[in-house]
């Protein structure tokens, strides 16, 4: 598609709603010359005052939609712009993507101004038809902020520290980050583990040297579970002597095939409070299709192993959208989860980026199909009637059916970190190839990010770069604390 803009720079938000509408389409910010799909999007002084056009030319077929710019700062004239794309590509492809205008991340902080703002129903009313939202979407919003509510943290005093284990036992077809299938990495998981080590180390420090108390330790992945009993054992001890006793301690597992009776015990004599086992679906034949060597049957005896030793908390995550997938055996696969005794669960949309093997392969992203919308809709009406409550939420670029993930817990089992990091409450001393630190200040409400090298093999190789990014966390705090 050719895209010509004049009088505004939004040319990454015109990128994003074009997308949205016509995804993998190459879009070209140029002259709009005759012929094809095309995309005018102007803001103009009228006689009405400043005005947001949009005019798409679809072959013969012309739209055109206008709105007049009620507050004239950014915020407003891009609200403008997009609305304007919205109702041409709306109108042309008769697509109405759920989340309307919002693009971004974290509908949540958005939701929650609104309401201080303009109260419930002023907010339903914006929500709909200012940013062109779904009305089924609104509740799940508004829940949300209810039980972000309930969790209170003082960023003067408190933090929390992130440890990312990039390694897999094998690679997921739809997988985008940046771990590596330890077939051909097992070699760097001892160095690896020596520099994140003294990284948790020199973190955990600076940590008390600003009088911050550690109220959530994770160690997410890749998959944290494959690494053996000592490297474990060492990795936990290492936590504990550096952060003292946490209320919450999670331990992503990640594959169920990675779970063992040795392993559980050793978490729990470690003081974990909350284990992930990640089986995304149980059905078996979507499990081979998308290469994840475990079974259904893996995945209810490794729960059933982790109920056992009475953690707080099993967390299970599930993708809707995965491929074949059918509405039919993702609520199947929901029952099994439920049944299992997970206490969150999180449901994932398929989200399909440039690194993935998935990506090209076509078909994920019509969406003018709605069947994953349909599987997320009945999902979230199965938890809530189980009496699970949602209590975080992102989105992400490239999802099928431009869906989201949510988070759902049972009354008293929610995720702290999940809320901490998410939400930006406090302050993130985050450790290992792909880990992303942030410094939160209450006051000013700044937030100060600071990220590690991607890959494991620079991790390894360029360690000294980690030793400058824990310098600047030091930085960073003493201008905000
Ligand atoms: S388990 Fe997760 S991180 Fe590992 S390969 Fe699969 S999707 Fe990627």
């Amino acid at each position: 598609m050719e895209i010509k803009i004049s009088g505004h720079e939004f040319e990454y938000d015109v990128t994003g709603m074009s997308l949205l509408f016509f995804p993998g389409e190459a879009v070209l910010f140029k002259a709009c010359p005759r012929g094809g799909r095309r995309l005018s999007s102007r803001v103009v002084a009228g006689g009405r005052g400043l005005c947001a056009r949009a005019t798409f030319w679809d072959g013969e077929r012309r739209y055109q939609a206008e709105k007049k710019i009620t507050r004239p700062d950014r915020e407003g004239v891009l609200a403008a712009v997009k609305y304007t794309i919205f109702q041409v590509f709306n109108r042309a492809t008769g697509i109405r993507p759920p989340w309307g205008i919002l693009t971004g991340i974290k509908p949540t902080g958005i939701y929650r101004r609104l309401l201080e703002e303009k109260g419930p129903a002023e907010t339903r009313r914006f929500l709909l038809k200012e940013y062109c939202m779904q009305p089924e979407k609104i509740p799940l919003l508004h829940q949300i902020c209810k039980v972000m509510e309930t969790v209170q943290t003082d960023c003067a005093k408190e933090a929390s520290i992130y440890v990312s284990i990039p390694f897999c036992p094998s690679r997921c077809s739809y997988c985008s980050f940046i771990s590596v299938a330890a077939e051909k990495s097992h070699h760097l998981i001892a160095p690896y583990l020596e520099h994140l080590m003294e990284e948790i180390r020199d973190k955990a420090a600076v940590l008390q040297k600003h009088h911050l108390a550690v109220r959530s330790v994770y160690v997410g992945g890749g998959t944290p579970g494959i690494l053996d009993l000592a490297q474990t054992e060492r990795l936990l001890s290492l936590l504990k002597a550096c952060a003292g006793t946490v209320p919450e301690l999670t331990y992503e597992l990640g594959r169920p095939d990675t779970v063992t009776e040795e392993k559980l015990r050793l978490l729990k004599a470690m003081g974990v409070t909350r284990v992930c086992i990640n089986t995304q679906t149980t059905n078996d034949r979507v499990l081979k299709e998308i290469g994840r060597g475990h079974s259904r049957a893996r995945y209810l005896e490794a729960v059933a192993l982790t109920r056992e030793l009475d953690f707080d908390s099993i967390n299970t995550d599930l993708i809707a959208g995965l491929p074949g997938e059918s509405e039919e055996s993702f609520a199947a696969s929901l029952e099994d989860v439920l049944a299992a005794g997970a206490d969150n669960i999180t449901i994932h949309t398929l989200a399909i980026k440039r690194s993935s093997r998935l990506h090209g392969s076509g078909g994920y992203f019509d969406p003018a199909n709605d069947h994953v919308q349909r599987m997320l809709d009945r999902a979230y009406r199965r938890l809530l009637g189980a009496g699970f409550l949602p209590y975080y939420m992102y989105r992400q670029k490239n999802t099928v059916s431009n869906g989201e993930n949510i988070g759902f817990a049972r009354p008293g089992k929610l995720c702290r970190y999940n809320l901490y990091m998410m939400e930006d409450l406090h302050t993130v001393a985050a450790c290992g190839a792909g880990a992303s630190s942030k410094v939160i200040s209450g006051g000013s409400g700044r937030i100060e990010r600071i990220i590690n090298m991607k890959y494991p093999y620079e991790y390894v190789n360029e360690y000294e770069r980690i030793r400058s990014n824990t310098l600047l966390l030091v930085r960073k705090l003493e201008e905000v604390l």
